[in-house]
C-alpha cells in the first residue's frame, strides 16, 4: 500500500538524526516534534489532531516513563507508535452482531465516497462466512444507483431489495423500512442498507440518512469516507457526526496515493472507530482495519 509513504519516510529521516545523538534533550523532543508536526501536516492531518497529538509526544517524551533502556530515537519511535495506535481506535473493533437477527448495518457517506462498492465487498464477505446478506437499495437520488447495486449484487452472490418503479420510488425511508421487513420474512440474517449521497454535505441528505437511520434502528451505522479527501475529512466526518452519527468508519481508497492523513483525523476527531479499510475496486479488496498494523506502516 503506497498510503502514509510520505509520512513514514519523514518519521524516519527525523529518526535517523536523533539515532545519532546520546541522550534524549528537551531540545531534542523539541525538534523531533517540529518534524514530526511537520511530517503529519504534510500527510494532511487535520491542524488539530496533529496539535494534540504532538503535545502529547512531548509530554511524555520529556516525562520520566522514557525507557532508559532505549535509545532516544527508539523512545520516540515507541511513543509515536503508541499514540498513533491509540488515535487509531487501539484494539481492533469488529463489525457488531445484533443479538436477535437480522443484524442492521446502514452505509452513510459523500457520493462518491465507495458505498455502494462497499456495500458488494461486504455482502461477499459475509456469504463467504456463511451469512445471508440483504442489499437494501435506498439511494433513490442517483438516477443510477439503484441499477449500480444491483450489479454489485450480482457479482456478490447476494439477494438485494430495490424498489420496483412506482413502489416507494421517492421514498428511501420507505423502501428501506420495507426493506427491512422483507428481510425478517425472508430470513435474511444480515442487512446492507445503501443510502443516497451528494456531492458535499448537505441538510436535506443529513435529514433523510437520519430518518432511514430511525425508521430502521441499525446495529451499526457505517460512514464510508473517501482517504483521498485529505483535509475535508475532517469537517465530512464531523457533518455526518451530527447530522446522522455513526458507529464505525470505512476508509475506502486506501490503494490509492492517499496520503493518510485522513484515517488519523476522521478517528480522532469522531472517536469512532475504523473498522473496515477498502483497498481496490475489486469486491474482494476489503480488509479489517488493524490500528497497530497501520502506525507501525507509518513508522516502517
Ligand atoms: P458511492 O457513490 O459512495 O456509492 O461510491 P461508489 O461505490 O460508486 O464508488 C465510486 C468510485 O470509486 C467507483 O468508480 C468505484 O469503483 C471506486 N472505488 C470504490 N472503492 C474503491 C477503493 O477502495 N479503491 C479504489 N481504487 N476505487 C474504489
Amino acid at each position: 500500500m503506497a498510503t502514509f509513504g510520505t509520512l513514514s519516510d519523514r518519521l524516519t529521516e527525523t529518526f535517523r538524526n536523533l539515532r545519532t545523538k546520546g541522550k534524549l534533550t528537551p531540545a531534542d523532543v523539541d525538534g523531533t516534534v517540529r518534524e514530526i508536526r511537520r511530517a503529519l501536516l504534510d500527510a494532511d492531518v487535520a491542524l488539530t489532531v496533529v496539535k494534540d497529538f504532538t503535545a502529547k509526544v512531548r509530554e511524555r517524551a520529556l516525562s520520566d516513563e522514557v525507557n532508559r533502556a532505549l535509545n532516544p530515537a527508539q523512545q520516540v519511535v515507541q511513543i509515536v507508535n503508541e499514540e498513533l495506535i491509540a488515535i487509531l481506535g487501539g484494539e481492533q473493533r469488529r463489525l457488531q452482531f445484533a443479538k436477535n437477527p437480522p443484524t442492521i448495518i446502514m452505509l452513510a457517506g459523500l457520493q462518491g465516497s465507495g458505498k455502494t462498492t462497499f456495500a458488494g465487498k461486504l455482502a461477499k464477505q459475509l456469504e463467504k462466512d456463511g451469512h445471508t446478506p440483504l442489499l437494501i437499495a435506498a439511494d433513490l437520488q442517483r438516477p443510477n444507483a439503484v441499477n449500480q447495486l444491483q450489479v454489485v449484487a450480482e457479482q456478490a452472490g447476494a439477494a438485494i431489495y430495490a424498489p420496483e418503479p412506482g413502489n416507494g420510488v421517492g421514498d428511501p425511508v420507505r423502501v428501506a423500512r420495507d426493506g427491512v421487513e422483507h428481510a425478517r420474512r425472508a430470513l435474511h440474517d444480515i442487512v446492507i442498507i445503501d443510502t443516497a449521497g451528494r456531492l458535499g454535505v448537505d441538510a436535506e441528505l443529513m435529514k433523510q440518512a437520519a430518518d432511514i437511520r430511525a425508521a430502521t434502528q441499525p446495529d451499526e451505522v457505517l460512514f464510508v469516507i473517501d482517504a483521498m479527501i485529505g483535509q475535508d475529512a475532517v469537517n465530512t466526518a464531523k457533518a455526518f457526526q451530527e447530522g446522522v452519527d455513526f458507529t464505525g468508519v470505512v476508509l475506502s481508497k486506501l490503494d490509492g496515493d492517499a496520503r493518510g492523513g485522513a484515517a488519523l483525523s476522521v478517528a480522532s476527531v469522531t472517536g469512532r472507530p475504523i473498522i473496515f479499510a477498502s483497498t481496490g475496486e475489486g469486491l474482494d479488496d476489503l480488509e479489517p482495519f488493524h490500528p497497530d498494523r497501520m502506525a507501525s506502516r507509518i513508522l516502517d
